[in-house]
């Protein structure tokens, strides 16, 4: 049985979702964020105030909530050229995939998180890749996890679990989720103070939160939300 676990938290609707989906599972939850250079680098300020939402809203989980990290990986903007670091156009590129893909971004994510897992003895990573409405990053499928999880675990001689709690649904289902774990406070700090929008728009406040409204990220937010308010 598994009592402890690492979310991968960037701050964002899917990372805030499974966080709630942790808490309401394990016994001691840990967060882990990156700093690498995003365009919206908005969303290092905004995951500081969900956890402090979930801590002041949320009594039941707000004593399980342990360590927040952060980790500089300022190396990932020296490596790749991507729309997330620098300031060109959302498109898609020859390849079908859009150039805000960060080649290998989710796998350095995975292992740093299994190394701060390993050194803090939790034995759950949890992150909210998604195969079903994403732009179809190789990096969030069920089978780069699958092998992700396999090749930590031989490699640190530790057995993780990689918990992905959105891969087969879609982000209406992720809107209803969060309202299933934690009721319409839960939606409302969604709404109100995480962030998604790859531009880091947080002057225009629309019903499903804050973001330009244009970006590829925007409107998969804003179409989940109002599928999931009209259903
Ligand atoms: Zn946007």
């Amino acid at each position: 049985m598994h009592t402890t676990a690492l979310v991968l938290f960037s701050g964002g609707q899917d990372s805030t979702t499974c966080l709630a989906h942790a808490l309401s599972r394990y016994q001691r939850v840990e967060t882990m964020g990156f700093d690498y250079g995003q365009r919206h680098r908005v969303e290092l300020q905004a995951r500081l105030k969900v956890l402090e939402e979930i801590r002041q809203q949320f009594p039941d989980w707000a004593h399980k909530l342990d360590q927040d990290h952060v980790l500089d990986l300022a190396v990932l903007g020296t490596v790749s050229e991507t729309s997330l670091t620098r300031d060109t156009a959302f498109k898609m590129e020859a390849s079908g995939l859009p150039n805000t893909f960060v080649p290998g971004r989710n796998l350095l994510f995975l292992t740093l998180a299994a190394a701060v897992a390993y050194r803090r003895g939790l034995e759950v990573i949890v992150t909210g890749v998604c195969e079903t409405d994403f732009s179809g990053y190789p990096d969030c499928r069920d089978d780069t996890m699958k092998a992700m999880q396999l090749a930590l675990s031989l490699g640190m001689d530790k057995r993780f679990l990689i918990e992905t709690p959105l891969m087969w649904i879609d982000k209406a289902d992720t809107w209803r989720m969060a309202q299933d774990l934690g009721g319409q406070a839960l939606v409302d700090v969604i709404v109100e103070h995480t962030h998604t929008c790859y531009l880091g728009d947080r002057e225009h406040r629309h019903a499903w939160g804050y973001g330009c409204g244009t970006c590829p990220a925007c409107e998969l937010r804003q179409r989940g939300y109002e599928k999931f308010t009209a259903a």
